[in-house]
């Protein structure tokens, strides 16, 4: 462990990602495969983030110790805000915590009943057989919208996964379902309970208006939110600068992830992350146990 101080400076210095997906989500590399291809590309504390799911944390956290290089357990809960669905990152979760685990696998069952929905609908557009299908192309306990993507995909429906989600899976689209996820104030609880902080993941990327961001960050803030993603993959400058004006109005600190899926999106690559702004207060100021192997 490091003395404060010298914490404080050397967290400065250090590259962190602290939102990842592997194939326990919708990634799509095995835990230790994420770890190895962050560490090559730089990345000094890394926070493996599943969707709903922490099946990954500790053949990521193996990998992280092997390659001499900071682990933190984390996840990203689904949460449904204002009839929206709005992502909250936990991070430095204990993942024996069973109010938690409780929590993760009543969403990862809504996901089930969500796919069941989707392929239902997708079956009345002689799309056949895309719960099986989409379940064979999860590596975990996870089932997203993502698996249904690639599943058109390979089959020949649509030719991107952007597509995919343009045409059948996005809010509005042909085999949109909704799930009534987590509320925001249970999944900061579940999240504050496991000695965790919860991070509002990409605050911009919500398509809120400026009034509805506001009033997300202060009831966030109310019930136990500890920071906002300030840099996000794959960002421009001047939204990173407007999340490091809303983070320190409303008094919570920074954090930073590129939110990679797959090698296949290079603008979302692990460790190319901008800097935090001078300002913003890190949310990792206070860690020391997270620190790389190589410096503790
Ligand atoms: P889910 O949590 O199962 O509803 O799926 C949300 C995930 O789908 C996000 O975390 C992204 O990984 C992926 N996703 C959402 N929108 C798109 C899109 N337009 N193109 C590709 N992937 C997307
Ligand atoms: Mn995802
Ligand atoms: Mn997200
Ligand atoms: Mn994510």
């Amino acid at each position: 462990m490091l003395p404060s101080a010298a914490n404080i400076s050397i967290h400065r210095l250090l590259r962190y990602d602290l939102h990842l997906h592997s194939r326990c989500s919708d990634g799509v590399l095995a835990p230790a495969a994420l770890v190895a291809r962050a560490a090559v590309a730089g990345v000094d504390i890394l926070a493996l983030t599943d969707h709903d799911c922490t099946d990954g944390i500790a053949e990521a956290a193996a990998a992280a110790h092997a390659a001499g290089i900071g682990f933190v357990a984390g996840v990203e809960i689904s949460v449904t805000w204002q009839e929206m669905t709005v992502h909250i990152v936990g991070l430095g979760i204990a993942i024996d915590d069973a109010p938690l685990q409780h929590g993760l696998a009543s969403l990862i069952e809504r996901r089930r009943e969500r796919g069941s929905e989707i392929a239902r609908k997708l079956a009345k557009r002689r799309i056949h057989d895309a719960y099986e299908g989409a379940v064979a192309l999860t590596g975990g306990t996870v089932l997203g919208r993502a698996h249904f993507a690639r599943f058109l995909v390979q089959q020949g429906y649509v030719s991107t996964q952007a597509a995919a989600f343009k045409q059948y899976l996005a809010r509005g689209a042909a085999a949109y379902a909704p799930v009534r996820w987590a509320a925001l104030a249970e999944a900061v609880g579940w999240i504050n309970a496991a000695g965790g902080q919860a991070v509002i993941a990409h605050p911009t990327r919500y398509k809120l208006s400026n009034g509805k961001l506001r009033q997300l960050l202060g009831e966030f803030k109310q019930c136990g939110g500890a920071a906002i993603e300030v840099v996000c993959g794959g960002q421009a400058a001047h939204t990173t600068a407007h999340s490091a004006q809303l983070a320190s109005e409303f008094g919570l600190a920074a954090s930073v992830g590129s939110d990679f899926h797959s090698p296949d999106t290079p603008w979302l690559e692990p460790g190319k992350l901008a800097p935090l702004p001078e300002a913003c207060v890190p949310v990792w100021r206070d860690w020391s146990h997270a620190a790389p192997t190589q410096l503790s």
